[in-house]
């Protein structure tokens, strides 16, 4: 349940709520707004009714919603607000539709480098780049490791974009930190529980993929994993599912993303690349989710795809992304959005 605050309500007010909540065997979690202040109180299961008439009597509360989703700080009812976050400079979840952009795996550093800044001339937001690789096959390129992470570094300082950056395992958290701005956990290891235990203890923005065979509440609860760890900073991603189809390499779940959007605040974006698996559809794919409301894409390009270690078929080159950029461009407007604009471009008012 949500126990929300009057305005102005006393910080010893908001602490007797806390004790209350302590003392009932609940756990807490608190959400200080401009106006006021509300406290989630979270239990396993559905919360006592007549906590709820308990709570209310309390002095300073203003009012006590109860949570009926299983998950309950990713719920939209948690905030009615969409969460907003900034990551180098680049607002997440807000009006702008934001683009990370880049191979599937960092392989050599002249390759990383070209990339990258053809996609920061094409007008990606961010740059993304595996170093460790969670292969289907242990005989398959595994990624650069530590390396490929300095190569990462390399790009953000010759181009300014922030770097979106796999990690596969909770020992890894600590030093992948270290590099990258925004932490990948992939679909593989969507209910890998240590590792989204320990995403949520850092500090850093975490992109969530959905499994490959995962529910959009399963999703949602491995989101709830990391938030209650005390990580508010997390962007749902869907990346197709497994299903019968075989044309192509997973379906693009596109219901996940208005579903999504209605069932929790946080930010929602989609990856054409996995999701379809051929460079051919990416496009199409990429225009469709912004049109369904996706507040970003995660898009694999590769200067030669054809030689890629990883991804290669479904990478687009950077012509055809400068291409795709445009036409989101135009599909952001159509809905009444826009590209995000980070913040170091952003037209100073002239006076
Ligand atoms: C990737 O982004 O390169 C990747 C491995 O994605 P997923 O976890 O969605 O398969
Ligand atoms: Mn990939």
């Amino acid at each position: 349940m949500l126990i929300v605050m009057q305005v102005g309500a006393s910080a010893q007010e908001v602490d007797d709520v806390i004790k209350g909540i302590e003392e009932v065997g609940l756990n807490y979690h608190i959400s200080r707004g401009e106006e006021r202040v509300i406290i989630g109180a979270i239990g396993e299961g559905r919360v006592a009714t007549q906590y709820l008439t308990m709570f209310l009597t309390l002095p300073g509360v203003d009012r006590v919603v109860p949570i009926s989703r299983p998950y309950k700080l990713a719920s939209r009812e948690f905030s009615h607000q969409n969460s907003r976050f900034d990551v180098g400079g680049v607002e997440i979840g807000g009006e702008g539709v934001v683009i990370i952009a880049g191979p599937c795996s960092v392989e050599s550093r002249t390759q990383t480098l070209e990339i990258a800044h053809a996609v920061k001339e094409a007008g990606a937001h961010l740059l993304r780049g595996g170093a460790y690789k969670p292969r289907t096959s242990p005989y398959a390129f595994q990624g650069l490791g530590e390396s490929g992470l300095e190569i990462l570094i390399e790009a953000r300082e010759a181009t300014g974009l922030p770097v979106v950056t796999e990690v596969i395992s909770p020992e890894q958290v600590t030093l992948v930190s270290g590099y990258a701005d925004i932490l990948q956990v992939g679909a593989r290891n969507m209910q890998n529980y240590p590792l989204l235990h320990a995403v949520g203890e850092s500090h850093q923005s975490v992109l969530l993929k959905r499994g490959i065979s995962a529910t959009i509440e399963e999703m949602l609860m491995a989101a709830e994993y990391i938030l209650s760890h005390g990580n508010s900073q997390v962007i749902l991603c869907e990346r197709g599912i497994r299903t019968y189809e075989t044309a192509t390499r997973n379906t693009t779940d596109i219901n996940a993303v208005p579903v999504l959007k209605s069932l929790s605040h946080l930010p929602v974006f989609l990856d054409p690349s996995h999701s379809t698996g051929n460079w051919q559809y990416v496009p199409a794919i990429a225009l469709a989710a912004v049109a369904a409301g996706a507040d970003g894409l995660i898009v694999e390009v590769h200067n030669q795809p054809d030689r890629a270690l990883s991804d290669g078929g479904q990478s687009l080159k950077p012509e055809r992304f400068v291409e795709m950029v445009n036409q989101v461009k135009a599909i952001a407007r159509a809905v009444g959005r826009d590209l995000a604009v980070p913040h170091s471009n952003r037209s100073v008012p002239q006076l």
